[in-house]
């Protein structure tokens, strides 16, 4: 891709705006970076960016026309619909993302894994990697989980990279053809954004519109509108499913994790010797395996990384098992959906910490589940009423409220009797209390370690 003296604006200095910016400014073009909020309101040191020769525009977006720019780049976080994109679409000036970019600079030894869906990217991504390096492979991970692709791809000459891509940047692609992808599940999120469910469904698509009779796509078999976009899609596909056996693909059989391609089986290992939890884990191993098996990983390897992977950080986190009690951090649970899928990863009586700011979630669905079991409900933050409301609608009586987070830590530890989980999954975004997640489900993991040091 020839960038030298093109001017190029990149709208949204997020992360992966940053490293657009960087990098086109290396391959000498002329670049400007624009956002609405400040620098200091990002949290990003802008005379970084100013010293390397990129202009910097904020609090309102430039006008857009031929004369200025020959490219624009969109950050995932931004809408397609803002004026700088509708002046670009209206004057046929060409609108990518940064996983586009980084398609186009990437060195043709590069081999790219995508993995999308609505839940458990992540989780996938990270095991795929995982598998690669167990297999020596030099291998990387990129995209939502951690480093901008284009940052990695300007830094490596061979490698095979695990690309976990949203719908967001799926919206901006043009030419990007991952080797193999991987979709898990497409459910309703995100339509905000996206406006309906097709719309959703056709940003999903796009992670094999390029693809051809050489790459292979991996589909969750019980995910319906999987089903339905099977026959659309150009590459080799193969379905996995963790309910039932399959001609082909990767599947559960006998309690057996099996994959079956070109009539040969291999019996990788047995679901009770997987670490992670919960049959949606099992749905994201079956995706994982099946993709890392495409890509020449031994068997036997897949089945070492499968019975020594522990999961990513706040999703299900094991934080330690005191007096019987254990103690689990599921701090990324932000909507009811994922806390369901937590509920459901145990068979013991479970102390739940949930509340925090609702995205606009129904309740519902997960105050039937917690009245099945849960033991003790301790809610805290903005949606505390709302999912009282909830579950007093059903029934449900032994609810604790609280008004700070170490108070639902002590609370739930207070609770809880030998056998039982403290789990937090708080089915709600952390913003009403912490910057992030993340703070959420450190603080927890600190306030867990110390009320038990206390008490031993
Ligand atoms: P993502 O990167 O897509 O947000 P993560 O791997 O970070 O996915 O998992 C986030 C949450 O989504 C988890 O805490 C879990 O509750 C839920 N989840 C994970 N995998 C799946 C899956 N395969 N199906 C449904 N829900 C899932």
């Amino acid at each position: 891709m020839k960038l030298e003296n093109k001017s190029v604006l990149v709208v949204g200095l997020g992360r992966s705006g940053v490293a657009a910016a960087e990098i086109l400014r290396c391959r000498k073009a002329r670049v400007t970076v624009c956002d609405l909020k400040s620098a200091d309101e990002i949290g990003i040191d802008s005379s970084i960016l100013q010293r390397a020769g990129i202009e910097i525009y904020i609090g309102a977006y430039p006008e857009v026309s031929r004369e200025n720019y020959d490219l624009l780049i969109a950050s995932p976080g931004i809408p397609l619909n803002i004026q700088p994109f509708r002046q670009a679409f209206d004057q046929g000036i060409p609108v990518i993302g940064e996983l586009e970019l980084a398609y186009r600079l990437k060195k043709e030894q590069t081999e790219l894994l995508a993995i999308t869906g609505t839940n458990g990217k992540t989780t996938t991504t990270a095991l795929l990697q995982d598998i690669f390096a167990r297999a020596g492979r030099n291998s990387f991970s990129a995209g939502n989980i951690g480093i901008a692709l284009t940052t990695l791809v300007d830094e490596v000459e061979s490698a095979v990279i695990a690309v976990e891509v949203s719908s967001f940047q799926l919206e901006t692609v043009v030419d990007f053809k991952p080797h193999i992808c991987g979709i898990l599940n497409i459910t309703p999120d995100h339509l905000d954004r996206h406006q309906t469910m097709q719309a959703y469904i056709e940003a999903k698509a796009k992670v094999f519109q390029q693809q051809d009779s050489e790459d292979y796509a991996v589909f969750n078999y019980e995910d319906s509108n999987l089903r339905e976009l099977g026959p659309s899609c150009p590459a080799r596909l193969f379905y996995f499913s963790a309910d039932q056996s399959l001609p082909e693909g990767a599947f559960v059989e006998d309690n057996y994790l099996v994959i079956m391609v070109n009539e040969r089986q291999e019996r990788i290992c047995s679901l009770d010797s997987i670490r992670l939890r919960g049959k949606h884990n099992q749905e994201n191993i079956l995706c994982a395996a099946m993709m890392a098996y495409l890509a020449g990983a031994p068997a036997p390897i897949i089945a070492e990384a499968l019975t020594h992977f522990k999961g990513v950080r706040h999703r299900l986190e094991e934080v330690c098992c005191e007096n019987n009690i254990l103690y689990i951090n599921d701090s990324k649970a932000t909507n009811p959906e994922s806390a369901i899928k937590a509920l459901e990863s145990f068979d013991n009586p479970i102390i739940l910490i949930a509340g925090g700011r609702n995205k606009g979630s129904s309740f519902d669905q997960l105050a039937l589940l917690i009245s099945r079991k849960v033991k003790e409900l301790v809610l805290l933050g903005e949606a505390k009423e709302q999912i009282k409301q909830s579950v007093m609608d059903v029934n449900y009586k032994n609810i604790h409220e609280v008004e700070t987070f170490a108070e639902a830590v002590r609370t739930a530890q207070k609770l809880a009797e030998a056998g039982d989980v403290v789990l937090l999954s708080p089915a709600c975004a952390s913003w009403d209390m912490f910057p992030s997640y993340e703070h959420r489900g450190d603080l927890f993991c600190q306030l867990v370690q110390s009320i038990n040091k206390d008490v031993r």
